[in-house]
C-alpha cells in the first residue's frame, strides 16, 4: 500500500503533467492561429500588391500607410517611399478635395462599410488622371482602415467629356436649319396667303428651304453612321464601277454655287471593288470640307491613279492647309481643328470616312501643308480578290 506522502507527490506529478500538457494545447492554438493569420496576410499581400489596379490602405485622417507598385505608377512614381506616409489630398486638385472629405465622412463617421466615387489625382509631372476609387473598411489590430482600390478611367472619362460636349454642338448643329426652315416656311405661308402670283422672293424660299433640308439629312446620316459604325452593323454591299461615275455624280449633291469647279484628272475607266453609294458619302464629305475650309480654293481636283491592285483618289484643295499637330487627329472621332472663327460641323466626317475605307481593306490619310493646302487621299481595292 502505497503511503499518503506518495498518493499526495502522485497527484502533484498528474497536476504538472496536466498544466505542462494544457500549456502545449494553448501554444498548439496559438501556433495554428497564427499560421492562419499568416496565411491570410500573404494571400491579401499577394492580391494587393500583384493587382494591375490600384491597391493602398489609408487611416481615418487619409494618410496612405500602404501602396502597391500600380498606385505608384498610377501617380507617376516609382518608389513606393515617395508616396508612403503622405495624405491622399496632397495629390488631389483643390476642387476635387470634397470628394475624400465626402468618402471619410462616409467610412469613418457613418460607418459605411464601402464607398465609390469618381475624382482625380494629380500626377508626378502635374497631368491629371481620373479614378474610380472604391474604399472598404476593415479592422487591423484595433483599428479602422480603409482598402481603397484605385482604378484609372482617364479615357473613359475624356469620352465621356467628349460625347457630353457633342451632344451640345450635335443638338446646336440640327436647331440652326430647323429654325432656318421654320422661318422660311412662316414667310412662305404669309406669301401664299395673301394669294397672288409666284414672285422670285417665293422661288428663292424654295431654294432656301431645300438647301437646309440638305443640311438636316448630312447631319442626320452622319449621325445615323456613327452609331451604326459604334454597333459595328456597317453592311457593305460591293460591286465593281468605274469611280468617274461617282464623281460625275457627286457634282448634283454638292454645293458648288458656280463659284467652285470639280476637276478630274486621271483615266475615267479606272475601276474599284467597293460598295458605291458608301463610297460616294466619302468623296462628297472630302469635296463639301474643301468648299468648306478651303473656301479660297476656287478649284477642287479630285485624282485617280492606280497603284498595283489598289487605286489612289485624291481630293486637292488650295486653301489654308492644316497645322501639323492636328494631323494625326483628324479622323478621330468628334475631333475638330480649333479655330478662329466658328464654322458648323460635328467632326465625324473624317471619322466615318477613315472607317468607311479602313472596312473596304483600303487605307486613308492627309497631306498639307499650312498656306498651300490640303490632299485628302483614300485607296481602294481595284477587283474582288485582293
Ligand atoms: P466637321 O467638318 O463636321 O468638323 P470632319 O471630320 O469632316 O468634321 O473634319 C474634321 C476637321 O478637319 C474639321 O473640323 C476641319 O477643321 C478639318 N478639315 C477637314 N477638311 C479640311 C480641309 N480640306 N482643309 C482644312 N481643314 C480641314
Amino acid at each position: 500500500m502505497a503511503s499518503t506522502n506518495e498518493l499526495i507527490s502522485r497527484i502533484q506529478e498528474l497536476e504538472e503533467q496536466i498544466t505542462g500538457l494544457q500549456a502545449t494545447a494553448a501554444q498548439t492554438e496559438a501556433d495554428v492561429r497564427t499560421a492562419a493569420y499568416q496565411e491570410g496576410q500573404n494571400i491579401f499581400k499577394t492580391i494587393f500588391e500583384e493587382s494591375r489596379l490600384g491597391n493602398k490602405v489609408i487611416d481615418r485622417d487619409l494618410t496612405i500607410l500602404q501602396a502597391n507598385m500600380a498606385m505608384i505608377n498610377l501617380l507617376g512614381y516609382t518608389e513606393k517611399a515617395e508616396i508612403l506616409g503622405k495624405k491622399i489630398i496632397d495629390y488631389t486638385p483643390p476642387e476635387r478635395r470634397k470628394d475624400w472629405k465626402v468618402l471619410q465622412e462616409k467610412l469613418w463617421d457613418h460607418s459605411t462599410p464601402s464607398f465609390s466615387l469618381e475624382t482625380c489625382l494629380i500626377k508626378k509631372d502635374g497631368t491629371i488622371v481620373w479614378c474610380q476609387v472604391t474604399s472598404i473598411l476593415f479592422s487591423d489590430q484595433n483599428e479602422t482602415l480603409g482598402y481603397t482600390i484605385i482604378e484609372d478611367v482617364t479615357e473613359q472619362h475624356k469620352l465621356r467629356m467628349q460625347k457630353e460636349q457633342f451632344i451640345g454642338v450635335a443638338s446646336h448643329e440640327l436647331k440652326t436649319p430647323i429654325t432656318s426652315l421654320k422661318a422660311i416656311t412662316q414667310l412662305m405661308n404669309r406669301k401664299l396667303a395673301k394669294g397672288g402670283e409666284i414672285t422670285e422672293n417665293l422661288v428663292k424660299f424654295g431654294r432656301d428651304s431645300d438647301r437646309q433640308v440638305t443640311k438636316l439629312i448630312h447631319l442626320v446620316d452622319a449621325l445615323l453612321s456613327s452609331t451604326r459604325l459604334e454597333q459595328g452593323q456597317l453592311a457593305l454591299n460591293k460591286s465593281t464601277f468605274a469611280f468617274s461615275n461617282i464623281v460625275d455624280g457627286c457634282c448634283s449633291h454638292i454645293e458648288l454655287d458656280g463659284a467652285y469647279s470639280l476637276v478630274f484628272e486621271g483615266d475615267r475607266r479606272l475601276e474599284v471593288f467597293a460598295d458605291e453609294q458608301k463610297v460616294e458619302q466619302v468623296l462628297v464629305n472630302l469635296i463639301n470640307n474643301a468648299v468648306k475650309y478651303a473656301p479660297e480654293s476656287k478649284s477642287i481636283v479630285v485624282r485617280i491613279e492606280q497603284l498595283q491592285a489598289f487605286c489612289k483618289i485624291s481630293v486637292v484643295d488650295r486653301g489654308n492647309g492644316i497645322p501639323q499637330e492636328s494631323i494625326s487627329k483628324l479622323f478621330d472621332r468628334y475631333y475638330r481643328v480649333p479655330e478662329i472663327g466658328y464654322t458648323p460641323g460635328l467632326g465625324l466626317g473624317l471619322y466615318i470616312s477613315s472607317e468607311i475605307i479602313t472596312r473596304h481593306g483600303g487605307e486613308m490619310g492627309v497631306d498639307s501643308t499650312l498656306g498651300e493646302g490640303s490632299t485628302f487621299w483614300f485607296t481602294l481595292p481595284d477587283r474582288a480578290d485582293v
